[in-house]
């Protein structure tokens, strides 16, 4: 074990690591803010681990001197999720390997999905679920749950998991399955760091195209893009599908439908977008991995006009079929662009929850729900990023009342009760997880909720 400069007695006595705790300037202050820019909280210090046991030991550490931990993948969250003052955050960055047998890869927790997916494809294969970003670590989407366009096929990527290693907050390092301890299972995917840190897990890979024919449809208003992409989630005829609502100029709304078919050398345009109701259409041919990856180039350019950088008051909603056009269109009505900022994106696709087969996430009572999600930038000039965040607290209100849930990984100041609602019918089962896996209640105090 390394470990650079201690001032903190209360880290005094650690145990042997095969990694690094770091007490420097530049680990802390890297550990204390996240792509939200909206919360600092500097942890007094990082683990790099470099094992799972060492993830375990320092949970036993913390926990007898009452320190709280927080595990960061990539620190893509916005609001603090995987900061902890005063604490030690475990960064996961170094747990990085991929083990691939058969049709399954192990991955430890801190490895990203653009890695792994990079090592299957080789081998023909590909896990079966992407967020639309593949910077991300395995571990910090499975705790969120982790939604993209394949969800109308396979759910979420915390419904792709078969097997999960982790460390509770008692600090034992423990395997679990949908037979194995479930109850541990079912509380650490998209349970939010909560009752127990993901070290590993294993993901199921089938059979990667090899390129992808991708289709781009403008509808005529949201009524019409929610209709099709219903009907069409529900006959499966897209391998891929998912929805953007666009501005070409203020106060206008353009809905874009964006659909994919595997493999391209069989789609057949008139069986797929014959008889769907569109303004303009775009089509092009990708490789399958160019397909995946679609969105990186436009992530390099937020980064080199500066966008990426400021803060990112975001908001993900999760609304039940039958409220999805009145909420979206009154949403829409009232929008201006100043209260989402220059690069905005907003975000509006279908997702069938019995699909989603894990209780975490939680989503809508109803058979499909939607994800309309308001991805905002304090740009210069727009809205400061406090008002953006006020804004969320409303339209999260807005969300309840239409029977919706937010999907936690945004920026929404919650109370406790907020929190029951939101959890609604395993509200108990999770918080028993949490007092039985994490008795002190030391685990991801940046969430908030217990
Ligand atoms: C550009 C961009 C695009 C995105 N696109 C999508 C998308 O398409 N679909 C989608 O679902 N989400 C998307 N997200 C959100 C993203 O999935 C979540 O914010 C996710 O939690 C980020 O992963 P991370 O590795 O950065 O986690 P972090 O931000 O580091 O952590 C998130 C939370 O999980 C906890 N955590 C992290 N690792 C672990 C672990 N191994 N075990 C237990 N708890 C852990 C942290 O303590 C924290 O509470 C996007 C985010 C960005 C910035």
């Amino acid at each position: 074990m390394s470990s650079s400069h201690r001032p903190d007695r209360s880290f005094d006595a650690v145990p042997a690591l095969d990694g690094e705790l770091c007490f420097d300037q530049a680990a802390l202050e890297a550990a204390a803010g996240d792509f939200g820019r909206l919360v600092h909280r500097l942890p007094a210090a990082v683990l790099r681990p470099g094992s799972a046991e060492d993830v375990a030991a320092m949970v036993r550490y913390c926990r007898e001197r009452g320190l709280k931990v927080a595990a960061r993948g990539q620190g893509h969250s916005t609001h603090g999720q995987a900061q902890v003052a005063d604490g030690l955050v475990i960064d996961l960055g170094t747990l990085n390997s991929i083990e691939i047998d058969g049709t399954t890869a192990a991955v430890q927790g801190g490895a990203l999905w653009s890695a792994l997916v990079k090592a299957t494809l080789p081998l023909d294969l590909t896990p079966p679920a992407f967020t639309d970003y593949l910077e991300l670590s395995i571990g910090g989407t499975l705790s969120a749950g982790g939604l993209g366009g394949q969800i109308g096929h396979y759910g979420t990527q915390a419904a792709n998991v078969l097997e999960l290693q982790v460390v509770t907050g008692e600090g034992e390092l423990a395997t679990c399955s949908p037979t194995l301890r479930p109850d541990l299972f079912r509380a650490a995917l998209g349970g939010l760091g909560q009752c127990a840190l993901i070290t590993r897990a294993t993901i199921p890979l089938v059979p990667a195209p090899r390129s992808v024919r991708f289709y781009s449809l403008t509808c005529p208003s949201v009524a019409a893009l929610s209709a099709q992409q219903a009907a069409l989630v529900g006959e499966g005829r897209f391998d891929y599908l998912i929805g953007e609502v666009v501005s070409p100029s203020p106060g206008a709304w353009t809905y874009v439908m964006e659909a994919a078919a595997y493999d391209a050398t069989a789609a057949d345009d008139a069986r797929l977008i014959g008889d769907l109701e569109h303004t303009s259409v775009e089509v092009r041919d990708v490789p399958y991995f160019d397909f995946l990856n679609r969105i990186a180039p436009s992530m390099e350019q937020l980064k080199t006009i500066g966008e990426w950088q400021r803060p990112h008051p975001w908001y993900d909603s999760l609304l039940p079929a039958s409220s999805v056009d009145a909420v979206v269109t009154e949403t829409l009505a009232n929008l201006k662009p100043d209260a989402i900022g220059l690069s905005a994106v907003i975000l509006l696709y279908p997702i069938p929850t019995a699909k989603c087969t894990t209780p975490l996430p939680v989503m809508p009572d109803e058979e499909l729900a939607y994800l309309f999600s308001l991805l905002k930038t304090a740009s210069p000039g727009a809205d400061s990023a406090e008002s953006m965040v006020a804004a969320n607290r409303s339209q999260y209100d807005a969300t309840v009342e239409a029977g919706g849930r937010w999907y936690p990984i945004g920026s929404v100041p919650l109370t406790r009760a907020d929190w029951e609602h939101h959890f609604g019918a395993f509200w108990e089962e999770f918080s028993a997880a949490r007092h039985r896996y994490d008795p002190d209640g030391i685990l991801t105090p940046g969430q908030r909720i217990f």
